[in-house]
């Protein structure tokens, strides 16, 4: 279980509103989020093990935070919840800290965090996933359920792996048997050929102009709040990123290579216009879904990243969504070409401290933590 509203409102009822302290695990999407806090007029702390975490933070001035918590490693988190609170923090979590602490430590982090950590339940397994975005209308690239239905390219993923590691690609069920490692879970998906889009959304459940998404099932007729599109990105993956420059998949296999899917970067990209109609339609299904989920579901609140890849036909297949920050959204710091057009140098982390900052004068931070 996570934590309920009553315990983040009584949480909340001790913190002294003028001061309130932004909190990042050292890594992931840190620099950025730090640098947007102190853009908004915050006090920042770091979290970080290991002093080697610590240091390269000041080459980096305009995010070097202004206290640290060096721990002895991550869980140590937990032990620290009333020193936290204390100190009036606010945890913005990432992709790191939700590996670093495990999902159901974080779950149990009894300290204010940014987002809707219900959701994480959704987002940790692809099965759940699935059920979400077809709710969302979203469209995804087919599951085998049996190896010996491959019949064209496929991505075999199995269940733990992490930034792509681990994945494989079989064209056939001989290739498939070959590879596989059928002591893990695994998940067969059409290999899905085209382009790949990382589409970084931020749903803001204050606001009440802009892009309003509006309520399916029990919340029909209703608008749940502004929809927005700050970034794009597309990941560099190593080694699959760069493997044709050796010749085909036959003369790799021959080499007994085989490519693999481990992030080592990100790059800014835009869409054709033309897509962004259907990009947001998604979007906007996905975080209408996420309010229907279960009983009660608080839905999706703050950044969110469809990943998609978009085929020659110009359409879009949804291959997973983060319910959190992305790394993806690290190029633009100064700002994208899309949220340049609303406000100029608004990234996604100081867009996550431009919401807490509206929450608290509304008087409403409740409604954006949990
Ligand atoms: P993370 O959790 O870091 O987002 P992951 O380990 O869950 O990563 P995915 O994002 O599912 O992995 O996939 C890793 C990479 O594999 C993608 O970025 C993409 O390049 C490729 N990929 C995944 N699914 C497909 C697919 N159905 N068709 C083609 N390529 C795919």
């Amino acid at each position: 279980m996570g934590v309920d509203i009553k315990t983040l409102q009584n949480w909340l009822s001790s913190y002294d509103y003028e001061s309130i302290t932004i909190g990042v695990v050292a890594s992931h999407s840190s620099l950025q989020i730090l640098h947007g806090a102190r853009q908004e007029g915050f006090r920042t702390l770091g979290i970080a093990v290991g002093e080697n975490r610590r240091k390269y933070y000041s080459a980096f001035p305009g995010a070097d935070p202004d206290e640290w918590l060096m721990l002895d490693n991550y869980d140590e988190m937990l032990d620290y919840a009333d020193w936290f609170r204390e100190r009036n923090v606010i945890i913005i979590p990432h992709g790191s800290l939700v590996e670093y602490l495990g999902s159901s430590n974080f779950k149990n982090l009894e300290v204010p965090t940014f987002g809707n950590r219900g959701i994480l339940h959704w987002e940790s397994s692809r099965e759940r996933q699935r059920k979400w975005l077809a709710m969302g209308g979203c469209s995804m690239p087919k599951v085998i359920d049996d190896p010996h239905d491959i019949d064209g390219p496929v991505i075999v993923k199995y269940a733990g792996a992490k930034g792509g590691e681990g994945y494989f690609i079989a064209r056939d069920y001989r290739d498939f048997k070959r590879n596989v490692n059928i002591e893990e879970e695994f998940t067969i998906q059409e290999y899905v050929l085209g382009c790949r889009y990382y589409l970084h959304f931020f749903f803001d459940p204050i606001a009440e102009d802009g892009y309003q998404v509006e309520g399916i099932g029990k919340n029909s007729g209703k608008k749940l709040g502004r929809l927005e599109l700050m970034s794009m990105d597309r990941r560099d993956e190593s080694n699959v990123d760069e493997f044709y420059k050796l010749g085909s998949l036959r003369d790799l296999r021959e080499m007994s290579l085989e490519p693999s899917f481990v992030v080592t970067g990100n790059q800014p990209v835009v869409i054709r216009e033309s897509l962004l109609p259907r990009a947001f339609e998604m979007a906007e299904g996905t975080v209408a879904a996420s309010f229907e989920l279960e009983e009660n579901s608080r839905g999706m609140i703050g950044s969110f990243c469809l990943e998609t890849i978009v085929t020659d036909k110009l359409e879009f297949r949804v291959f997973e969504i983060s319910a959190r920050i992305v790394a993806g959204s690290n190029p633009f710091v100064g700002g994208s070409p899309y949220s340049d057009i609303n406000e100029p140098f608004m990234s996604t982390g100081r867009r996550i401290s431009r919401s807490i900052k509206k929450a608290i004068s509304n008087n409403c931070l409740d409604s954006i933590l949990s």
